[in-house]
């Protein structure tokens, strides 16, 4: 069972599809190969581990680590809602697809290269909350010419970090 990792404080919140088996074992998201390159995309943008919070759409693996079926989707995600209402972000990060289907069903159709481009406009939301789309680490692993393109995203969350940093310190 794989719940999340990271500052139960965060103001940014990302949301894988499921552990892999290295997760599993350790019970920590985003520890294997793609995690330690979603891990150092973070530091790259200068954010520090008091700003984020990593979950998954799913708490335990798939069997042979196979893309989550809608039934499973369905069952956890009540999880990942509670969750958020807990950490309550300023933004959440949609990584890939099942990220999407879980979290904006009605948006399952869409592609993930348009869902990106439309996120910018911080008009995609979850309970109010915006939401930015971009691609699964392991996508861009698997095909790494997407890793540009992935790399405006992170710039994107650079730019919006001064705002909503200073808007979760404010006492309000
Ligand atoms: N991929 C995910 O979506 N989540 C993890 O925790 C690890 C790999």
């Amino acid at each position: 069972m794989v719940f999340g990792d990271g500052d139960p404080d965060a103001w940014l919140m990302f949301i894988g599809e499921a552990p892999g088996r290295e997760e599993d074992q350790a019970g920590i998201p985003f520890i294997g190969r793609s995690g330690q390159l979603l891990r150092k995309m973070i530091a790259a943008i200068g954010l520090t581990p008091e700003d984020w919070y990593i979950a998954n759409i799913l708490k335990d693996r798939p069997p042979g680590n196979r893309v989550p079926e809608p039934e499973e989707i369905g069952f956890c995600i009540k999880f990942l809602h509670k969750q958020i209402e807990i950490i309550h972000p300023e933004i959440i990060v949609l990584l890939g697809k099942t990220a999407v289907k879980g979290l904006m069903p009605d948006r399952a159709a869409a592609r993930v290269d348009d869902l990106r481009q439309e996120s910018k406009s911080l008009n995609l939301r979850y309970n109010d909350i915006p939401i930015i789309v971009t691609y699964h680490p392991s996508a861009l692993l698997r095909d790494p010419s997407k890793k540009v393109m992935a790399a405006q995203d992170f710039r994107f969350l650079e730019a919006l970090q001064m705002e909503f940093k200073e808007a979760k310190a404010l006492p309000l």
